[in-house]
């Protein structure tokens, strides 16, 4: 439990499949294990009618409970319900999701007995409350601050809705970090790289969900300089799953000439399968899945060759290799000003991917000095302890430069995208560019904010919209300046400014057109504390019936082992009390409360011990 005092910042690795949490300590990053032992946890939080489960207790229910298990909000995270990409992979969520106030997608489960909704922000913050308990538990105190990482391909409102998911889970923020600078941190504090002149090295993260590039240089002086990256927030192991998942699904229905498409539980039990299969893969050359009675009834057992599952994943594997290419042309560096490429992610184990990334750059070694899975959370934990002012050299030398991943801009009257901020520029920065009206008589602006590369403002990501009124005039003559601001956690505030008239009036926008209200995160921080409490209640519910339970096994014990000198109606009294509590209270999935578990034992005890102690 936390004590009184305020423990040290902590470094979160908020993955789509894995978080991880370091800290800085006695000189040193450690990372945390969970009350479980584990380094790393599944990001998945469960509901039934009994609690809620966060971690490796909710990803045990991912085949037995798949409707109100959730994993992947990562993927949902700051984004609108309508997404392409949402909706593509809501077609393989066993969970649902519907669309919010302003668009924002929901998700339903049932839980203790009502239907509920939670915001993707609510589930991200399941997960870190529960890391942060895991780090005030090894820690002893109190944890406030953190630095979280997001990745580097994220767009704003994803970065502004993991922040909100941060405070939500009762955290200060110090920091909003891309995963793979992070990474490249952690690889410059390996001690057994010695770093003596300017480094260039390329981090190549595929996890689970995302995929990440970043091309880093690490000065002699300690600074990391982010160069370009690129990525895809919607590519990773999960794709890989999916993709197996469909493959045996076709087997299956040919093989069986049925549908076992529409079969949930079947569906997930078959995925849970294929991810332990891919893993084996990554060491075998090939591997059987069996699962008993998958579809009505009917066994599962297929083979799958390590050739076929590449064969299955050929184009995701090729896409990675194809964005480090077009990372290296966006530095404008050549694949051999490279000096180490570096692995992050648990996808990295995958032979495939290895060997293509190997042969782009001809051959050359891959670095596997730092932990694929530990390195993200390792660098978040080195920043978190420079911006709380550790003042150990090592820590406050190292100096951070990053890029925005996406350009930034207004649409124009003819639709295209006017782009104020450019990809791959430095951050913290402030932009501006000057509009004039496209209209006689204009009385207002109406500036569309979008974040993306492409040319037609509408195809990119719309984060909010803001007017800003201007004198009427002919078409042309009023102007408004518009000026960008990008925080170091890559987060957009913009503001217009009539300029026409000299009269500068400032509106600065927010995005609650896009994002969740006050309101909102004001009710989910509320909840949090209540989910909290009930958790709690659950927790001692559930001690209180095993105590019970515990009790009764020993009773069972004491009378088998002194049964031939008891009188057999004292035998059947025990018998009979013991039998009747059963049947009562601990009977089913259901919990009692935890008086009713201890007045039960205490009836047991008032019957049986009075006899019991008849025969020492
Ligand atoms: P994220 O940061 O997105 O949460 P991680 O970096 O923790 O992801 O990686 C998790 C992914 O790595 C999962 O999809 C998991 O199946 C995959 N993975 C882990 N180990 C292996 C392995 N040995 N072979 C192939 N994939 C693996
Ligand atoms: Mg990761």
């Amino acid at each position: 439990m936390a004590g009184d005092g305020i423990a040290p910042a902590i470094g979160i690795d908020l993955g789509t499949t894995y978080s991880c949490v370091g800290v800085w300590r006695n000189g040193q990053v450690e990372i945390i294990p969970n009350d479980q032992g584990n380094r790393t946890m599944p990001s998945c939080v469960s509901f039934s009618d009994t609690g809620r489960f966060i971690g490796e207790g909710a990803k045990n229910q991912l085949s037995i409970n798949p409707t109100h298990t959730i994993y992947d909000s990562k993927r949902l995270i700051g984004r609108r319900f309508n997404d392409a990409k949402l909706q593509e992979d809501m077609k393989l969520w066993p969970f649902e999701i519907i669309k919010g106030s302003s668009g924002i997608p929901k998700i339903v489960v049932d839980y203790n007995g009502e239907k509920r909704e939670f915001f993707p922000e609510e589930i991200s913050s399941m997960v870190l409350m529960k890391l942060k308990d895991v780090a005030e538990a090894y820690l002893g105190d109190t944890v406030i601050d953190a630095v979280i990482t997001v990745p580097a391909y994220f767009d704003d409102s994803q970065r502004q809705a993991t922040k909100d998911a941060g405070y939500v889970a009762g955290l200060n923020v110090l920091q909003i970090i891309n995963e793979p600078t992070s990474a490249a941190i952690a690889y410059g504090f390996d001690m057994s790289t010695n770093i003596t002149r300017g480094t260039n090295v390329l981090i190549f993260d595929l996890g689970g969900g995302t995929f990440d590039v970043s091309l880093v240089t690490i000065d002699v002086n300690g600074t990391f300089r982010v160069n370009a990256v690129a990525g895809d927030t919607n590519l990773g192991g999960q794709d890989f799953d999916n993709v197996m998942v469909e493959h045996f699904v076709k087997q299956f229905n040919e093989k069986h000439r049925t549908d076992m498409s529409g079969n949930v539980k079947a569906l997930s039990r078959l995925k849970v399968a294929c991810e332990k299969a891919k893993r084996i893969l990554s060491s075998t050359t090939e591997t059987t899945i069996e699962i008993d009675a998958l579809h009505q009834g009917v066994d599962f057992s297929m083979r799958i060759t390590r050739a076929k599952f590449e064969y299955l994943n050929e184009d995701f594997f090729t896409n990675c290799v194809q964005m480090v290419d077009s990372c290296l042309c966006d530095a404008g560096f050549n694949k051999r000003d490279i000096d180490e490429v570096v692995l992050v992610g648990g996808s990295t184990r995958i032979p495939k991917v290895q060997q293509l990334l190997k042969d782009f750059f001809d051959g050359k070694e891959l670095s596997k000095k730092i932990n694929p899975d530990e390195a993200v959370a390792y660098g978040a934990a080195v920043l978190a302890a420079k911006l709380s002012g550790e003042s150990s050299p090592q820590v406050s030398n190292f100096e951070l430069n990053d890029i925005v991943p996406l350009s930034l801009g207004v649409a124009l009257y003819d639709t295209s995208l006017s782009v104020i901020v450019k990809r791959n520029a430095k951050k913290p920065l402030t932009r501006q560019a000057n509009y004039t009206t496209a209209e006689d008589n204009q009385s207002a602006i109406l500036f569309n904010v979008y974040q993306g590369q492409r040319t037609r403002a509408i195809d990119n990501n719309w984060l909010g919209e803001f007017t800003v009124a201007v004198p009427v005039a002919p078409k042309g003559t009023s102007q408004v300046k518009v000026v960008f601001d990008i925080d170091d956690d890559g987060i957009l505030n913009c503001s217009g400014e009539e300029v026409t008239t000299g009269l500068t009036k400032k509106v600065r926008i927010g995005h609650d057109k896009q994002r969740l209200s006050k309101a909102d995160i004001k009710k989910m921080v509320q909840d949090a504390q209540r989910y909290k409490i009930e958790d709690e209640e659950f927790k001692e519910k559930t001690s209180a019936r095993s105590d019970l339970e515990d009790y009764i096994y020993k009773l069972k014990n004491k009378i088998k082992s002194i049964r031939s000198k008891i009188r057999s109606e004292d035998i059947e009294k025990m018998e009979n009390a013991i039998e009747d509590v059963r049947r009562q209270i601990l009977h089913g999935m259901k919990l009692a409360e935890v008086k009713e578990y201890t007045t039960k034992s205490d009836l047991l005890a008032s019957i049986c011990v009075p006899i019991l102690a008849r025969y020492p």
